[in-house]
């Protein structure tokens, strides 16, 4: 990162982190939540009114339309995470911040009107439909699985079948779907509601910080128009690769921020309370705790940023945002655990934002690939390395 854009990525990582600190941080006790605890859409539209009212609505991507470099990022959303809520306000939370990101690279000037433009400025929402359902043997850790169909008729595509875990279906107004063509996966921009893309049901899940939840969804004879199809058909895998590593990246810088947090507020905890004659932090087992964090911090903010600066360089970095994903929903997950355990009771309760992001990081071990996944397929390329070695 040169000097110029140093300057730009801290300027506006300086903004949001004041706006996420001062305005969001007390809506965090806000009633206004859905079946499963998520915010409803009508805080977050008013979260997003003051975050475009203070000059941090969608703050990673710049008025002339251009994005900041990955390593850029990296500063504006860990800033954004230090609430669950701060990433909807300043509309960099997930799936909205990826989906951007992926019409932004393949969109048509018509797509990119229609459906990118509402997006970056937080008017609408949107969802990526890809998992399906185990029990219909669908596409899970393996997307190649993957049941729903798209069979071309006249001047459109028919797409059926059923998705699972679609974050935040209900409600949003821009879907990207993914089924398989002859020619294989392919991705399609879809308007929602649609009468088409039925939600079956919304379960409960453990995490609670996005809107409309994680939606089991059937589709039945979805017309498609064909200039509605992302770029080619058979292409949906090699389109998915280019949203996946920054779309995985952006999940550790923004929990990243969230978990920094979580260690400040178990540091404070630590350093008031007593226990048998002296403050926690004095007894060597909890300031060890708070040792490993800051070390499984700073590790997670270094891989980040060199995860970043691959992307930055012109590569997918599969196999970097792989390894960093893992690294990172791992490393972090031991933060909010300590955090968590520091606290003793309290860490348990609602009363902080420390029991909610230990929720939530469970949850990020599994979405944009459990951490099983990504090791076994970092052990193939290490084998496929070795035995390039020895011919
Ligand atoms: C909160 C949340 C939000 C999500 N949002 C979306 C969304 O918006 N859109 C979307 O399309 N999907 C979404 N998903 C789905 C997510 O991508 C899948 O859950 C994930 O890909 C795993 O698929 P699965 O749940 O079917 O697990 P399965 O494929 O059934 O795997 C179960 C477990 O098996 C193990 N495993 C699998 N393969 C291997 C292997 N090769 N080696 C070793 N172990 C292995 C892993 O431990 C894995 O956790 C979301 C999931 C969650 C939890």
């Amino acid at each position: 990162m040169n000097d110029a854009q140093r300057g730009r990525a801290e300027i506006i990582a300086e903004k949001v982190e004041a706006f996420v600190r001062e305005v969001v941080v007390p809506y965090e006790k806000d009633p206004r939540r859905d079946h499963h605890g998520a915010p409803t859409d009508e805080l977050v539209m008013e979260l997003k009114e003051l975050a475009r009212r203070a000059g941090v609505l969608t703050p990673h991507i710049l008025a002339d339309g251009s994005h900041l470099t990955q390593r850029e990022t990296a500063l504006v959303l860990r800033k954004s995470g230090l609430s669950p809520l701060g990433p909807l306000a300043c509309n960099t939370a997930a799936p909205d911040e990826g989906n951007m990101y992926l019409l932004g690279k393949m969109g048509s000037p018509q797509i990119k009107d229609r459906f990118l433009k509402p997006l970056i400025e937080g008017r609408a929402r949107s969802a990526f439909f890809m998992s399906e359902p185990a029990e219909d043997g669908g596409a899970g850790s393996d997307p190649s699985m993957m049941k729903t169909t798209a069979v071309p008729a006249d001047d459109c595509w028919v797409i059926n079948g059923r998705k699972a875990f679609i974050t935040g279906a209900q409600g949003a107004q821009i879907g990207i779907v993914m089924a398989k063509s002859a020619q294989g996966a392919s991705m399609f921009v879809v308007d929602l509601p649609n009468p088409s893309i039925r939600i079956v049901r919304i379960p409960k899940t453990i995490d609670s910080s996005m809107p409309g939840g994680h939606a089991v969804v059937s589709i039945e004879n979805l017309r498609v128009p064909n200039d509605q199809m992302l770029g080619e058909s058979g292409e949906g895998f090699r389109y998915a690769q280019v949203r996946l590593s920054p779309a995985r990246l952006s999940h550790c810088m923004r929990w990243l921020g969230a978990c920094s947090r979580a260690h400040d507020i178990a540091t404070d905890y630590a350093n008031r309370r007593e226990a048998f004659g002296k403050t926690l932090i004095d007894h060597e087992g909890v300031g060890f705790m708070l040792a490993e964090n800051l070390i499984d911090l700073l590790q997670a903010q270094l891989m980040i940023d060199w995860c970043a600066g691959v992307i930055d360089a012109g590569s997918l970095a599969t196999v970097e945002s792989s390894m960093t994903k893992v690294a990172v929903s791992e490393g972090l997950m031991r933060v909010a655990d300590r955090c968590v355990q520091v606290m003793g009771g309290s860490g348990l309760t609602e009363d902080t934002i420390v029991a909610q992001i230990f929720r939530e990081i469970r949850a990020f071990r599994i979405y944009d690939g459990p951490t099983e996944v990504h090791k076994w397929s970092l052990a193939r390329t290490i084998k496929r390395n070795w035995k390039a070695m020895q011919s």
